[in-house]
């Protein structure tokens, strides 16, 4: 986070704290302000004007601050550093770096009054120049290119605002982020550094329909419930049906660039787990660690509430900035049920009439706000990119009713509802399939009939209708039990379990299974109507049910998502389904 020290304002005096909220008189500020707080200087932002008491939101611990201390104006919205060096970084809410805010004090979390700034402002970066001189360029355009990671090429980009100009001087070497890259011939001087307002969009020429599916590598929402680059999914659920686990395979898995995880004060040790999970991991495709293209913000709820609360802009603003070059960027918010919290809390404090379960009247605008951010953007530069955001929400007690989940529901357009009964019988991911759903499905037909096969709609629907023909009968059969079924119905209960067993559930820690391309996802749904369409048959031909379920080749089925030469065993196993059904009569 930028250290805005020019355009210094007149000074104010604190009049009272109520933890993180800092009320000061004589202050002149506007709205969003950064201003630092207190003898320490702490770090917080405006939130309220009215007359001559400026409302603060401190980003650090209150703790000793108390009425008389000073209070300094920056004249400057709180703003994220943008640069290379953003990848491979974890953050606090306020985009504080975490390693070198531990290098500065004893433990991470108890200073106060510490800043740096948001990338490292000495590193230097091997800058190629894509522009030469003489070339004309604008606002937004690329000019050069870093190897930010070894993952991910940076490009330098002409930073929003400018006058553009022609290119005077651009020069291939070693630079560090506050040196003139490239010059323009208005004087102006492009450095690889920007720095922008975190509750302001980047600019960008339109947001598109989005087309394109994020493919996940998870059969059930690249089957069922797709979302498409650019779109929005909640995923609700009770603490230990698998958020986190689904969290970490679309970052592992979906076909984005980019990832910004961003953890939003989930219990400490929870978080803990986050920051020392991610650097461990590999990223699949590229055999690099998957922090080669992830920038982490971590913000534990043992953190000051106020920095949760900015820790969701910063992760929108950070993936707006790579969405200008060009890339398609996955963020992930676990979980927006903690910020709605943050927000909750201070709204209190500063006694605003309270709304549903005393989530502030404005909870509703302010997650809009958020999931707008998304999109699939024509940017300025020509390029196109896109941001696809998937919250996680924590409803207390798992209860879909509560205001957080019900407010995002209204947002969102993918709904991936975690269900705790699935997760204690073991079915991963435990996504219900009954509850869940996707707007994208038929905007995403097409791109799924024309990479994958015509038929992907028709056999989707399919195994839908059997699933919700399943539901139905299972009612019946808790009620009389199964045997009481016709014998038609409890086939098709068969066929439904094969759908849960071979579809549905799918193993995030095997080697194979964990990912499954979408050619693969469509095998298995044909498998399985193979068996369904030989089993009817036989059936109408006299087998009775117990004589069609026996057959060896059946429990097959269950094995195909683990195996590697899966097109090779589906086809071995749809002709022992047939002869070995079709020996019966
Ligand atoms: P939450 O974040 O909702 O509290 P987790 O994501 O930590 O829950 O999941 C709890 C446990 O459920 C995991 O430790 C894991 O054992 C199991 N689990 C969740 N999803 C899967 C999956 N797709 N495949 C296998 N196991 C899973």
């Amino acid at each position: 986070m930028s250290q805005a020290t020019q355009d210094v304002r007149e000074d104010g005096i604190i009049e009272s704290v109520s933890g993180p909220v800092v009320q000061a008189v004589d202050l002149d500020a506007r709205m969003n302000d950064v201003v630092y707080v207190g003898d320490e200087g702490l770090m917080g932002e405006v939130i309220e004007i009215e007359g001559d008491i400026t409302t603060i939101q401190v980003y650090e611990e209150t703790s000793g601050v108390g009425p008389g201390e000073p209070v300094e104006n920056t004249g400057e919205p709180l703003t994220v550093d943008l640069g290379p060096g953003l990848l491979d970084s974890i953050y606090d809410g306020v985009q504080r770096p975490l390693d070198v805010l531990e290098s500065k004090m004893n433990s991470a979390f108890l200073d106060r009054g510490v800043d740096a700034p948001g990338i490292d402002l000495e590193k230097e970066w091997a800058f190629e120049p894509t522009v030469e001189v003489g070339d004309e360029v604008e606002s937004g355009d690329v000019v050069g290119v870093v190897e930010e990671t070894v993952s991910i090429d940076h490009k330098v980009l002409v930073p929003p605002g400018s006058e553009g100009g022609v290119v005077e001087a651009a020069e291939a070497g070693d630079f560090n982020v506050e040196e003139a890259v490239v010059t323009l011939d208005s004087g102006e001087e492009i450095t690889m550094h920007q720095e922008w307002p975190v509750r302001q969009a980047r600019p960008s020429v339109e947001k598109q329909t989005p087309t394109e599916p994020l493919v996940s590598g998870q059969r059930i929402l690249d089957g069922l419930f797709p979302i498409a680059k650019g779109g929005t999914a909640a995923i609700p659920g009770p603490f230990g049906s698998g958020k986190t686990v689904t969290q970490h395979q679309l970052a592992k898995w979906a076909d984005a660039d980019i990832v910004v995880y961003v953890g939003c004060g989930e219990r400490g040790n929870e978080m803990t787990e986050v920051i020392e999970d991610f650097p461990e991991l590999d990223d699949p495709k590229t055999g690099n660690p998957l922090m080669a293209r992830t920038s982490l913000i971590a913000n534990t709820s043992n953190m000051p509430v106020a920095a949760r609360e900015s820790c969701v802009y910063t992760g929108i603003t950070i993936a707006e900035f790579y969405r200008d070059m060009g890339y398609d960027v996955a963020l992930m918010a676990d979980s927006t049920s903690r910020w709605a919290e943050a927000m909750r809390e201070i709204s209190s404090r500063l006694e605003e009439m309270p709304g549903e379960e005393g989530y502030p009247a404005y909870l509703s605008a302010r997650l809009s706000q958020f999931y707008e951010r998304a999109g699939y953007f024509e940017n300025i530069n020509g390029t196109e990119g896109s941001i696809s955001v998937i919250g996680a929400v924590s409803p207390p007690g798992g209860d879909f009713s509560e205001p957080v989940t019900q407010n995002t529901l209204r947002i969102v357009k993918c709904f991936w509802a975690l269900d705790a009964d699935l997760a204690e019988r073991r079915h991963f991911p435990s996504i219900n399939w009954n509850e869940s759903y996707s707007l994208y499905r038929e905007q995403l037909d097409p791109w799924f009939q024309d990479n994958v096969t015509d038929e992907w709609s028709e056999i989707r629907q399919w195994a839908v209708d059997t699933l919700d023909e399943e539901a139905e009968l299972q009612e019946i059969v808790q009620l009389v039990g199964k045997d009481a079924l016709p014998e038609d119905q409890q086939l098709t209960l068969e066929v439904a379990r094969y759908l849960r067993e071979a579809y549905l559930q799918q193993n995030a820690f095997h080697p194979t299974d964990t990912y499954c391309e979408p050619a693969k996802t469509y095998g298995i749904l044909t498998a399985i109507k193979k068996f369904n369409d030989e089993a009817f048959d036989a059936l109408g031909a006299g087998v009775p049910v117990p004589e069609i379920t026996a057959i060896e080749a059946a429990p097959r089925l269950n094995r195909i998502g683990v195996q590697e030469d899966w097109e090779e065993y589906i086809e071995e196993l749809k002709d022992d389904l047939a002869s070995q059904l079709r020996e019966k009569y």
